[in-house]
């Protein structure tokens, strides 16, 4: 980085191999001492921290008058001669040498900054994002940004190699429904109506692929009206990408080694080929579509073992069609005192059990559980070989219908490996495929798209389509990392009949459809070829590569949990005019 710039070498980059060179460097200043006589500043780039030292004797002292005045995050232009450091300091890469400065030069003076800029000090968010261009001076955001730089860098190298070709597509779109609400954009030409920014541009890359582009790929903005959480944002990035004249594992083939061919150019290692699981089992092993495989802690099905129980709630569950009973066994728990175990009841609560029924094996080989008396000898033995029993385990069960007994047991199995600190290590990829196509929403009481409304159905389940649209499945697949859905896709309909079926089985009618996607069935009818594809959570991803807990810490300028950019103040009020320009009054 050193030509077209004011220095010669960045902060981070000289060593004992540089040793009597004249350099020159630019950066801010971080630590400053005084140390009788001498003066010594951490100066601070992108790369890194040098040390430079100021000494009276040098040069007719004026740079050492000058250090005398410069203050924290003052940038200065610093020339000098690259010597030894006589007390080495072994946590820095430039810690064995130092630079003497013979000039020096004050590019700008700055005010007192509201927080150092340093890792490891304790500032709110709140203050990080108002200030968020000072934030991005600290050493870890910096190593975020770059991480994601290289991983998004390694991703397009790896997409071109495959001959896949980078398309823009617009921001001012129509709506395009992937479950969320839309971000609406009043045109002043066409008083009265409006664009939506795209939720992701799926209807957009279809349209490629009948345009013959064949491969596409993007790293696209999507926008998203949702309640935020810990990693949400209205705003996110995705890599997005189809394929056409393709079947579902040319997809998933090619996808695997893109992903693994970027990874491993950011050091992480990604063995293929990717194990895959059904969403079915998925559920019923780990109690979510989306697990963590660095751990064990199975679901354990008993639901037959207890067919015969004395304790009222089991022999329920297990004589119901549908319902089951599950456990997990969260070994090193079985300790717990009761109190600590009684209260895991509130947070099944969130997940949406009205109880928790626990059995804890202690270590000295008693059982201690509220609901054990009701089981007979049998039922005991049964259970402890089924879960694999030993002193100190606890076994935590849900029972009721299939999809609530496993979600709640699914987050329970997260919650205890949390509380047990079970070790993590390295990452965890795997696909889901074979999602539902539809479920019930109960809100809206209508059929929803379990991915969106664009997937190709199961072809052998078509004839249900209408009379049992629950049990159709689905072309889809999820890329699972660390526990998080990182990615998702799946092929696509590309038969305006079949598109037409499948949007008034999610509600529509016929006139609403052509209304909003006739656009899309109308370019299906010319010779649309099979296709699929897939969008890579980018923020998400990055997050995990830089084990942060938000995807706030590697987006440059994210906003709040209530949509605010603390910086700006977006949203903001805007004049009347503004307003009139586009025909609207607040009301
Ligand atoms: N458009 C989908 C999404 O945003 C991804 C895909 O199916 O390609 O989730």
């Amino acid at each position: 980085m050193s030509s077209f710039s004011m220095h010669t070498h960045t902060c981070g980059e000289l060593r004992t191999s540089d040793l009597g060179k004249e350099v020159t460097l630019t950066g801010w200043v971080g630590r400053r001492r005084d140390h009788g006589g001498l003066i010594f500043i951490d100066l601070r780039d992108r790369e890194g921290l040098t040390q430079v030292s100021f000494d009276p004797d040098i040069s007719g002292g004026e740079a050492f008058r000058t250090a005398e005045k410069v203050r924290t995050e003052w940038p200065l232009k610093v020339v000098g001669v690259v010597r030894q450091r006589p007390d080495a300091n072994p946590n820095l890469p430039t810690g064995e040498i130092e630079v003497l400065a013979s000039e020096v030069e004050v590019l700008n003076t700055s005010k007192t900054t509201p927080f150092q800029i340093e890792d490891h000090v304790d500032i709110s968010e709140d203050i990080r994002l108002r200030y968020r261009y000072l934030d991005l001076r600290r050493p870890s955001m910096m190593a975020n940004m770059r991480l994601r730089s290289d991983f998004t860098f390694a991703l397009r190298e790896a997409l071109h190699a495959r001959a896949f070709m980078e398309v823009e597509t617009p921001a001012l779109f129509k709506s395009t429904p992937e479950g969320a609400r839309d971000f609406i954009v009043p045109s002043r030409l066409q008083p009265g109506n409006f664009y939506a920014l795209p939720q992701s541009p799926q209807l957009l890359k279809q349209l490629l692929m009948v345009g013959g582009v064949e491969r596409y790929y993007q790293v696209a903005k999507c926008f998203r009206d949702e309640d935020l959480r810990a990693d949400r944002q209205p705003e996110f990035t995705q890599v997005d990408i189809e394929m056409s004249f393709v079947e579902q594992d040319d997809v998933m083939g090619a996808l695997e080694e893109t992903l693994a061919d970027a990874f491993s150019k950011v050091g992480v290692d990604m063995p293929l080929p990717l194990r895959r699981l059904s969403y079915r089992e998925a559920m019923d092993t780990y109690g979510t579509d989306k697990p963590d495989t660095r751990y064990g802690m199975e679901l354990h099905d008993v639901t037959e073992l207890f067919a015969n129980s004395s304790f009222k709630v089991f022999a329920t569950a297990a004589q119901t069609e549908g319902h089951v009973i599950k456990c997990i066994n969260a070994k090193g728990a079985g300790t717990w005192s009761r109190g600590k175990i009684d209260k895991l009841s509130k947070v099944a609560a969130t997940f949406g059990a009205k109880g928790l029924a626990w059995v804890a094996f202690r270590a000295d080989g008693t059982v201690n559980s509220p609901i054990a008396k009701f089981f007979g000898e049998e039922e005991m033995a049964a259970l402890r070989e089924a879960c694999a029993v030993e002193p100190g385990d606890l076994l935590l069960f849900a029972a009721g219908s299939w999809q609530l007994t496993c979600e709640i047991l699914g987050g329970m199995r997260v919650h205890m490996a949390k509380a047990l600190e079970l070790p993590l290590e390295g990452h965890d990829f795997l696909w889901v495929v074979d999602f539902p196509l539809v479920h019930w929403d109960e809100d809206r009481k209508a059929y929803a798209a379990e991915h969106q409304p664009f997937t190709q159905p199961e072809e052998a389940d078509l004839d249900r389509l209408e009379s049992d649209p629950l049990s159709v499945g689905s072309h889809t697949y999820d890329f699972v990392m660390d526990g998080y859905e990182a990615g998702g896709g799946g092929m696509r309909i590309h038969n305006a009949e079949l598109q037409m079926r499948i949007l008034k089985l999610l509600g529509f009618t016929e006139e609403r459809a052509r209304e909003q996607f006739g656009f899309l069935m109308d370019a299906l009818e010319y010779g649309a070829p099979p296709m699929g594809g897939f969008a890579l959570g980018l923020d998400r991803v990055c997050m995990l590569l830089a084990g942060c807990d938000s995807i706030r810490d590697v987006m440059a300028f994210p906003k709040t949990t209530n949509g605010n950019d603390l910086m700006s103040d977006a949203p903001s009020a805007v004049s009347d005019q503004q307003l009139k320009e586009v025909g609207l009054r607040l009301s």
